[in-house]
């Protein structure tokens, strides 16, 4: 394993930390053996927060064997009442939550418990404004849910492998581990192949060449249509909807948690007179209407 300093504290965190989104559909056992492996293969920074709230328990078993050795990041506002995922800014039930699911782990703190979601250009900036202040930042998803591995889903029309991007993230200011979910212990596998991935197998440099395949119309999430009259944040809406799509149920209820949903469009032509790539954004926002109904 390779680690990175935190700059505050100089903790050593493992470059491959694990995300627990998809763990819900594994069995109890899988769901420990996952954790007991990554911990073997030195990870030691974990996202403790599932899709769903039904593998918490067997999370927890696994947790109590490596608690001293591992960091645990949890998101404040998750909420599991109904059993899947959920979300609040209310800070009474936030906290009651928080507190219930550090018992469901079984440990009695967390490391880390914060959750950011914003544009690429805000990220970027709030990245190099972490990078000054010494902050050490969590990649999550950085996958994009899974379509950055599939042309047809990709934004560029063609496929990254799992290392390049992770070495894309890893690059980032301020980044001290990327978090992937896995689903099981092959994705876990899968993963750790990065550790032994040549310099040649890292490089991502081929993204360059991939720009001009943005042209196509498909949204990248770049914002460049802003601003839009109906407060729609149109990168975000349709980053959610992408997901969604792909089956990423926190993304789902992301969108369904905004302020302004895409049944608000009320069909300007703005974002399509603006976007750089071609998109129809205007028909897309009819699409994604009907796709979650609001
Ligand atoms: S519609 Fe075009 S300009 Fe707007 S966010 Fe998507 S790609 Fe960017
Ligand atoms: S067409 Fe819809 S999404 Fe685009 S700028 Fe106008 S109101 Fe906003």
């Amino acid at each position: 394993m390779e680690y990175r300093a935190l700059p505050h504290g100089g903790e050593k965190i493992s470059v491959i930390g694990l995300g627990s989104a998809g763990l819900h559909n594994a069995s109890d056992a899988e769901v420990e053996r996952t954790i007991d492996e990554a911990v073997d293969a030195g990870v030691n920074h974990f996202d403790f927060i599932p899709s769903e709230s039904r593998p918490l328990a067997a999370m927890g078993r696994a947790l109590r064997r490596h608690r001293a050795d591992v960091h645990v990041q949890v998101h404040i506002g998750a909420l599991y009442g109904s059993g899947a995922y959920g979300w609040t800014t209310d800070a009474k039930p936030a906290i009651a939550e928080f507190e219930q699911r550090l018992t469901a782990i079984g440990t009695d703190y967390a490391d880390e418990s914060e959750y950011g979601k914003g544009e690429a250009a805000d990220r970027m900036e709030l990245l190099c404004e972490f990078e000054r202040a010494g902050i050490g930042v969590s990649v999550m998803k950085p996958f994009a849910g899974g379509q950055l591995l599939d042309a047809a889903q990709s934004p560029f029309g063609r496929v990254l492998t799992r290392t390049q991007c992770i070495q894309y993230a890893l690059d980032k200011p301020g980044v001290v581990t990327v978090l992937p979910g896995v689903h099981d212990l092959a994705d876990l596998r899968d993963l750790l192949g990065y550790l032994d991935a040549t310099p040649e197998e890292r490089d991502y440099s081929e993204l360059a060449s991939m720009a001009p395949q943005s042209r196509e119309a498909r949204c990248v999430y770049c914002n460049h249509c802003q601003p839009c009259p109906s407060g729609i944040q149109v990168g975000l809406v349709n980053k959610y909807y992408d997901l969604a799509r792909v089956g990423d149920e926190l993304a789902a209820e992301h969108y369904r948690n905004l302020e302004h949903h895409a049944g608000e469009c009320v069909g300007c032509g703005h974002c399509d007179s603006r976007c750089p790539f071609g998109v129809a954004q205007s028909s897309r926002m009819c699409e994604i209407a009907a796709y979650f109904g609001m």
